[in-house]
């Protein structure tokens, strides 16, 4: 994925994002996000976007998952296309807040 097209689908992502949600937060798309599996803590909504470089997959997940997978994983897997890459390459742009 080039820049230009990871800025646009970033727009498009962050006009739905705000449009559709008003005041309520963001929930976090993390499969096993409601169990508290893989870090993730099911009190949070999601805070940043993630980007695969492998097919595009795309998800918005919870601040605590993001912590989990930086600090606890070198690999990940895709659930999409099951391509394993290192975590280091995954994109994780944090989500502006709309607190102001
Ligand atoms: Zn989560
Ligand atoms: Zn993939």
């Amino acid at each position: 994925m080039n820049g230009l097209v990871a800025d646009m689908l970033f727009e498009t992502h962050l006009d739905l994002i705000l449009r559709n949600e008003e005041d309520r937060p963001t929930p976090c798309e993390g499969q096993t996000h409601a169990e508290g599996k893989n870090g993730h803590t099911p009190e949070q909504h999601a805070e940043f976007w993630m980007i695969l470089p492998c097919c595009g997959f795309d998800m918005l997940i919870c601040r605590s998952r993001v912590e989990n997978l930086r600090t606890r994983y070198d690999f990940f897997s895709c659930e999409t296309c099951h391509r394993v890459m290192p975590t280091s390459t995954i994109t994780f742009i944090e989500l502006p807040t709309r607190e102001a």
